[in-house]
């Protein structure tokens, strides 16, 4: 096949945002000398970089602080050549139809690639109240796959109603004595099935048509003040955890109308990571996906990084 004369651009790829998955994406994309940009800003700070403790990425048995497991990532892809800009990107669009090239702004300067990876992440939705942001990381989790072992023998509480809390909760009674999830209807969003294995696991119980007004302790979590919801009747439950699952929130503002998405706006992609736009891929948290974990956002990246690369190979006529 011959090589084929393209429309000037400045990167193979462009990397959008800098947790686990765009980092992991990085490595591999620099690694196989493909041309990368990463536009990495502070508003798609990774959840990874303000969790406490990594206890489960594979290769660390001693556990690991998520802000240096980060900064492990990053080193490791500017070994091998990524290049970094420090900004948010603040839009993209096509510059040219036949081959695809995208544009995309950053600061005040712009920069064009044969292919996008997305990754830039969700962040869990919180109750905005007291106590809540005092207390993350010493007790208030978002997380149990990440922070259930540390409530060994213990009680929790979990707010929310759908799969995700349910889910959570059960997974909870592995380790806590009493996990109490606090609903703020009377029944719950969460599937039938999920509803049927917590109605039945002994260590759940329920808090109906109630909210968290706020999230007491000093040094750590010891209890919640609730409030009932219909009665407008106030009371107090002891704890050492609470653990808040009422949805996430991808970053994708800036994507919405390029690439589908679910209704809460997680990017849809295929197994390849590919979304429905020719040289787009997403990875990580922002993907429509059931488990996001360290460890599943950078196969992620490294997925997209090898369907871009045959997407790239593809495009320049070259055989891969
Ligand atoms: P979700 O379905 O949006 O549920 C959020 C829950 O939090 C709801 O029960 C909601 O109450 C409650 N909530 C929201 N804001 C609240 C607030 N301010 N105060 C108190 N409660 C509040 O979110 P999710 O459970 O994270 O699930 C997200 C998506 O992932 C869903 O599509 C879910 O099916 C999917 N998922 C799938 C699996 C799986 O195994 N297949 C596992 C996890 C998640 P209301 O019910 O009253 O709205």
């Amino acid at each position: 096949m011959s090589e084929v004369v393209l429309p000037q651009y400045d990167y193979d790829i462009i990397i959008i945002g800098g947790g686990p998955a765009g980092y992991s994406a990085g490595i591999y994309a620099a690694r196989a000398a493909l041309k990368t940009l990463m536009v990495e800003g502070a508003a798609t700070v990774s959840q990874i970089s303000i969790t406490d403790m990594v206890e489960n990425y594979p290769g660390i048995p001693e556990g690991i602080n998520g802000f240096d497991l980060m900064q492990l990532f990053k080193k490791q892809a500017q070994k091998f050549g990524l290049e970094v800009v420090a900004q948010d990107a603040t839009a993209i669009k096509k510059v040219s139809d036949f081959p695809v090239i995208w544009e995309v702004a950053a600061g005040d300067k712009s920069y064009r690639a044969l292919a996008i990876i997305i990754a830039t992440g969700a962040m869990w939705r919180s109750l905005d109240i007291p106590g809540e942001a005092e207390l993350t990381g010493r007790g208030v989790s978002y997380c149990a796959t990440c922070d259930g072992p540390f409530y060994r023998g213990r009680e929790v509480i979990v707010v929310g109603g759908g799969d995700t809390a349910i889910q959570e909760a059960l997974f909870l009674t592995h380790f806590a004595n009493k996990v109490t999830v606090v609903h703020r209807r009377d029944r719950l969003r969460a599937a039938g099935l999920l509803q049927k294995r917590a109605f039945a696991a002994s260590k759940i119980e329920f808090i109906w048509d109630s909210v968290l007004e706020e999230i007491k302790g000093s040094e750590f979590v010891t209890g919640a003040k609730l409030k009932n919801v219909r009665t407008g009747e106030k009371s107090e439950i002891a704890a050492d955890g609470a653990f808040i699952f009422v949805g996430r929130l991808p970053h994708t503002e800036i994507f919405k109308g390029l690439v589908r998405m679910d209704k809460t706006g997680f990017i849809v992609t295929d197994e390849n990571m590919s979304t429905d736009a020719p040289g787009i891929f997403a990875a990580g948290d922002c993907r429509d996906k059931p488990f996001r974990q360290v460890v599943t956002a950078a196969g992620d990246g490294a997925n997209a990084v090898y369907s871009a690369e045959l997407y790239i190979a593809d495009l320049k006529g070259q055989t891969y």
